[in-house]
């Protein structure tokens, strides 16, 4: 195994880091996402849940996701730095926000998804997979 993924929020109240390197690195263009990313497309590293170890206390809002799950995203309550979000429809596997991780260059998108509701300007790496929508459940290695 390799050194830990660490990640915090813009003020350093809450910090976190993974034992294992995501499972998956992807771009979202989903509305939500666009409001939570001042506009762009958020970036998403999906980890497996049971890797995080978490200190500083974290907020939470829940909503109802496009795809219809319920989703929980978890931010600091200090400076409102988006970090986590978790599906109801999946336990296992959680979304951490690039922007939050110490090491960016491990965020580097593999696909883009909800590319049907990214605006015009949108950039969508044609290189890359992409899903108009929410795509199938990310494998676990
Ligand atoms: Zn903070
Ligand atoms: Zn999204």
């Amino acid at each position: 195994m390799t050194e830990p993924i660490k990640g915090r929020c813009f003020c350093g109240a809450v910090r976190f880091q993974f034992s294992e390197a995501p499972v998956a690195v992807r771009a979202c263009w989903c509305r939500d996402c666009q409001y939570l990313a001042t506009g762009n497309a958020s970036i998403n590293a999906i980890f497996k849940t049971a890797s995080l170890s978490l200190s500083g206390e974290v907020a939470e809002y829940v909503s109802t996701a496009n795809s219809g799950n319920t989703m929980r995203r978890r931010f600091c309550p200090k400076c409102g730095t988006p970090l986590f979000s978790h599906s109801s429809s999946r336990h296992e596997v959680m979304v951490v926000r690039v922007g939050a991780l110490e090491d960016r260059e491990i965020g580097g998108p593999a696909s883009y998804i909800w590319t049907a509701s990214a605006p015009s300007w949108g950039h969508i790496d044609p290189e890359l997979p992409n899903c108009a929508g929410q795509p199938g459940p990310v494998p676990l290695k």
